[in-house]
Formats: structure tokens, sequence, C-alpha cells
């Protein structure tokens, strides 16, 4: 028998989030959005919601095991409220699911304070030279005396700009492609590095930004998990975050729907609701059924991770569709709202700028057609 139930636990979660986001998060949403500062304030009170330790360690302040489809509730949920802080809780699982192979040390200094959403650290794969082929990366990590000194540039980083150390992805020298990539924890206020913010169409307050080291000189406990294996450790947590954000634009677009269906019943032309015109209403069923089938699509990729079953293939079909369904519904809202959707007193636009960033980040939707395709073929016994 199939269910598609939450359990009662869930259920009450994601009614405190939801009354979170819709009282708490959405009333800001649009200023927080024009800000290129990071909203400290607010990410601690997801701390205090324990949105932020989901599935990392109790020790540490978390919820302890993984738990793929609560991280989607919540990061769907909050989204509705801001898309932007929604990310959070994927980003700090990401990172934090690293860390946790970290020495102690760097697990007590930094696990509790991004848990409690007092500090951010960043994750930094992509490259100028190299950003779908991450194992084309060049950062290079020589080994001196007591660690290593690390250079290389490091591109297109989200919480570039506010976090207090990054993951680096860098490799031996002389290797090639994911061998002898090692995961390396940098604090960014260290020596011989600079972090430059870049400017982006949408996620403003993420922070977004680039960064470079110049022969940083990083120690031994700074090694994240093993060495060498950093590519493949980082690799199979995108299966888990990639499910995630696609409910995390799938839960902005949710919003932008439900504002147009009220825009729609209020708004008079031709001396009726524009709801009574087939012309509008059948864009919201359309777009009703796509969110339908996309959001199920998601959770089904996060409970396949649950039961640890193979779900790289679902993983990458729900980081490619649904963002692009969220897109369209999105840009269907602001249409819906004419010269309103236009304008920047309304949501709308801010939403479609910042879901737009997820065609592109984790990802592009090519690469995750690359992957489904190897599956289908696989399938089929065909080895690509
Ligand atoms: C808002 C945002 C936040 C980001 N945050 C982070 C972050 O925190 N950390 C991080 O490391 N990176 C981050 N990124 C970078 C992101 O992961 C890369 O931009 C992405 O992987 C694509 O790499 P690229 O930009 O170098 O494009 P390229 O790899 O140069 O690709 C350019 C185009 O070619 C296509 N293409 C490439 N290879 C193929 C192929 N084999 N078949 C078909 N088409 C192909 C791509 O799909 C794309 O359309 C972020 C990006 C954005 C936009």
């Amino acid at each position: 028998m199939v269910s598609f139930a939450f359990t009662e636990e869930q259920r009450e979660f994601q009614q405190t989030l939801q009354d979170f986001s819709r009282k708490r998060l959405l009333p800001g949403y649009r200023d927080r959005a024009a800000s290129a500062e990071f909203p400290f304030d607010v990410l601690r009170q997801l701390g205090e919601l324990g949105v932020l330790g989901i599935g990392l360690p109790e020790e540490y302040g978390g919820t302890g095991a993984e738990d793929p489809i609560t991280l989607g509730l919540a990061t769907e949920t909050l989204a509705y409220g801001d898309v932007n802080l929604a990310s959070a809780p994927i980003q700090i699982g990401l990172i934090g699911s690293q860390l946790v192979h970290a020495t102690e040390e760097i697990r007590q200094n930094y696990l509790p304070a991004m848990i409690e959403g007092r500090k951010t650290v960043a994750i930094a794969l992509t490259e100028p030279g190299s950003g779908s082929d991450a194992a084309a990366m060049t950062a290079v990590a020589r080994p001196v005396d007591g660690g290593w000194q690390l250079t290389g540039e490091k591109t297109a980083i989200s919480w570039a700009c506010n976090a207090s150390a990054a993951l680096i992805y860098a490799r031996d020298p002389g290797s090639t492609r994911a061998a002898g990539v090692s995961c390396y924890l940098v604090p960014l206020d260290a020596e011989r590095v600079k972090v430059h913010h870049m400017p982006g169409m949408g996620c403003l307050p993420l922070g977004w930004g680039s960064i470079h080291l110049d022969d940083v000189f990083v120690p031994e406990s700074h090694l994240v998990g093993e060495q060498g294996k950093g590519f493949q450790a980082v690799m199979s947590h995108f299966d888990f975050s990639r499910a995630a954000i696609g409910l995390m634009c799938l839960g902005a677009a949710q919003a932008s729907m439900d504002e147009a269906i009220g825009y729609a019943t209020d708004r008079h032309a031709f001396g009726k609701p524009i709801a009574d015109y087939q012309g509008v209403s059948f864009q919201l069923a359309e777009h009703a059924t796509y969110l339908e089938a996309a959001r199920w699509m998601c959770y089904r990729a996060l409970w396949l991770r649950e039961e640890n079953e193979p779900h790289t293939a679902l993983a990458s079909m729900s980081k490619w569709w649904p963002p692009v369904v969220a897109k369209n519904a999105i840009e269907s809202a602001m249409r819906i709202h004419g010269n309103l959707g236009y304008s920047t007193e309304f949501p709308l636009q801010q939403r479609y700028r910042d879901v737009m960033a997820y065609l592109v980040a984790d990802g592009t939707a090519e690469i995750q057609k690359k992957i489904i395709a190897k599956d289908v073929f696989e399938r089929r016994g065909i080895v690509s």
C-alpha cells in the first residue's frame, strides 16, 4: 500500500514553520532580499526553531540521524515566506555533513554555532575555469611542514561574504580529476585570503562572492574527511540537497500562486473577476498540476534517500525540473497581476529572480540530465 502521509511530528513541525513563514518571514522578504546584508537575526530565529540542525549530530545541537523528508518539508515551508533564508537548512545540512568528519576542535568551533544560526560557512567548489566539470578544478594544496599551502580561486560562492570560513576543495599537486581532491576548512579572515562580493540578479542576502587563496597556510587539523576523498564525499550529499532545492523553489512558487489566486478573485475586468476567464483560471490550474507532480517527485527522492535506496537519478530530476516548474508558475502569477506583477512593490519579481538562481546553482539542468541519461541507459544494461 502506498502512503503519502507525513508523520504527526512532521505535520506539527510544518504547522509551526508555516506560521513563522507567513507571519514573520513573508512581510520582510522584499526588504531583506534588496539588501546584501545577511540577516543573522532571522537566521538565529531559524536556529531557535530547530531548523538548522536537521540531520546533524545531537551532541552539537542537531536532531540526530539524517532526516531528508523533514529537511525538505522545512525548506519548502520556509520558502513560502523567504526563499533566500529557506536555503539555510540545506546549506548548513550540506556543510555540516562534511564537518562531522573534521577534528573535534573544528566540530566544536563550527557546528553548534551554525546550528544556532550564529555563524555561516561556505562551500567552495566552483572555479572560474570549472563549474559543471567540477573535477577539473585547479586549486592546489601543496604539502608543507604541519599542513598545506592552498592556492587558487573559487567563484560564484554563496555565503562567501558573510561566512566565517569556507570548505575549500583543492587537489594534491599532480593529481587529476576527482582523485586527489581534498576538503579543507579555511577561515575567511586567514592571511592571504581575499573575498570579493559578486553582484547577482537575485539572492543578494546570500552574499555571493569569490574567494582568492594565495599560498594560504592550512594546518593539518583543518583537513575535513579523508585526504583525496573530498570530491566523492560532497557529491554523495548533493543527492540529498538537490531534491530539497527543488522543494524550496516550489515553496516560493506556491506563495506566488496563492497571491495570483487571491488577485484573480479580486480584480475585475469587463465586468467580472478575471478568475472567471479560463485564460486566467486554466493557467492557475495547469501550474497547480505541475507543482503537485513536481512536489511529490522531490519527496519521493527524499523518501528513497531515507530508505537507503538508489536515488541519484530521481534527485537530479528533482533538481532540474521543479525549479523550472517554479519559475514558470511565478512568471504566470506575475502576468496574472498585470502591471503589478512587474512592480518591485510586490514580491513576485523578487521570487522570480531568486528562484532563477537554482536553474544553475548546485548543477545546471544539462548536468542533471547527463546523470539521468546515464541511469536510463544503465537500467537497460547499456553503459554510456
Ligand atoms: C546563485 C548561485 C549560487 C552558487 N553557489 C555556489 C556555491 O555555494 N558553491 C559553489 O561551489 N558553486 C556555486 N555556484 C556555482 C554553480 O554550481 C555553477 O555555476 C554551476 O555548477 C555551473 O557552472 P558554470 O557556471 O561554470 O557553467 P559551465 O560549467 O561553464 O556551463 C555553461 C553552460 O554549459 C552547459 N554545459 C556544461 N557542460 C555540459 C555538458 N557536458 N553537456 C551539456 N551542457 C553542458 C551548462 O549546463 C551551462 O548551460 C553557484 C551558482 C549560482 C548561480
